[in-house]
């Protein structure tokens, strides 16, 4: 049976001494969304801990702020706070109509985004997203300060590059200007509180009818959420009126297949990939025309 004190730091400063100063032993609580399920499941992923810190009442951790160049949103911005924000709907609406598929109005209340982050799931509804948008991630422990590519952040499935003594502070989305065209979409079981089967997260810039820049990441159709080089790299240039769609469908799977190699989940989800990227841009040339 798992046994744990809990603390609750009053500020930034006293979670970074208790990180510090107890190591490895500590699990950070935010929204509880997933950790509650997993303590509740004796889940094999969660390792013994000593304390179980619950960060939210941290105000360092909240906000979501436009700076220079990019926005910051605090780490424990939740999923609602994300929907409703004019701001992300206004510079990133990709993101707002990924949080908006996450879970229940219960989950989107609770769950936050360094949470959805950190639990590093391959179905995580906000990770595809800040993988196009190449978002980054701000790491905090008492002697420094880091701060990583959210694709170098995930090192597998579940897995990420944080440290015992490093709490995610906040994330930084670059903007972008405005012929970019954002796309997201969800493939579940069923239409309501459901975790993605695929999603998929499509930032396209589009000039003179050309696709002069395109960023794709599929989640849950590889181990971690990644982008898909090769599918870029053949879109690049192409004209939006002369997209040959069944060689997209093709080349989407065969691009997944040679990442995960053939498994049981293949004869569904090597369709399926071709099929949603196809979605996605049809969606995008809809809007530029
Ligand atoms: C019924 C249900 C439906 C769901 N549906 C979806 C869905 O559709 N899409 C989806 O993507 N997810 C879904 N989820 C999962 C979950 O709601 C999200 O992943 C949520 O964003 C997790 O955030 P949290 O604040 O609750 O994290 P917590 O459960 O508090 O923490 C999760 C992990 O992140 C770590 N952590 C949290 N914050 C930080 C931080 N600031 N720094 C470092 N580590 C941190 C914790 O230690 C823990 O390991 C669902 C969950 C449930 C229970």
């Amino acid at each position: 049976m798992l046994e744990f004190e809990a603390k609750k730091p009053e500020n930034l400063n006293q979670l970074l001494e208790i990180l510090e100063s107890k190591k490895s032993k500590i699990k950070l609580l935010a929204g509880g969304t997933d950790l509650l399920v997993e303590i509740h499941n004796k889940s094999d992923r969660l390792k013994d801990f000593d304390y179980l810190v619950d960060i939210t009442s941290l105000n360092e951790l909240k906000g979501i702020e436009a700076k220079d160049k990019y926005l910051k949103v605090g780490s424990l911005t939740t999923h609602s706070e994300i929907v409703n924000s004019d701001l992300i709907g206004q510079e990133f609406p990709i993101l707002k109509k990924a949080a908006k598929t996450i879970g229940s109005t219960q989950i989107r209340n609770r769950g936050t985004v360094g949470g959805n982050l950190s639990n590093a799931s391959p179905a995580a509804d906000l990770i595809t997203p800040l993988i196009v948008l190449d978002g980054r991630v701000v790491l905090k422990s008492n002697k420094n300060k880091r701060e990583l590519r959210l694709s170098d952040f995930l090192t597998g499935p579940y897995q990420t590059d944080l440290k015992d003594n490093e709490v995610m502070t906040e994330l930084k989305i670059p903007f972008v200007d405005s012929n970019y065209y954002f796309n997201f979409q969800k493939v579940k079981r069923r239409k309501a509180v459901a975790i993605a089967r695929i999603n998929l997260a499509v930032i396209a810039k589009i000039k003179d009818q050309i696709i002069t820049d395109i960023k794709i990441a599929f989640g849950s159709a590889t181990p971690t959420a990644r982008r898909f080089v090769k599918m870029e790299e053949y879109l690049k240039n192409k004209g939006i009126n002369q997209l040959d769609y069944d060689l997209i469908k093709d080349k989407t799977g065969d691009e997944m297949v040679k990442i995960t190699g053939t498994r049981w989940s293949t004869p569904y989800k090597k369709p399926v990939v071709g099929n949603l990227l196809k979605r996605a841009l049809q969606e995008i040339i809809k809007e530029v025309q």
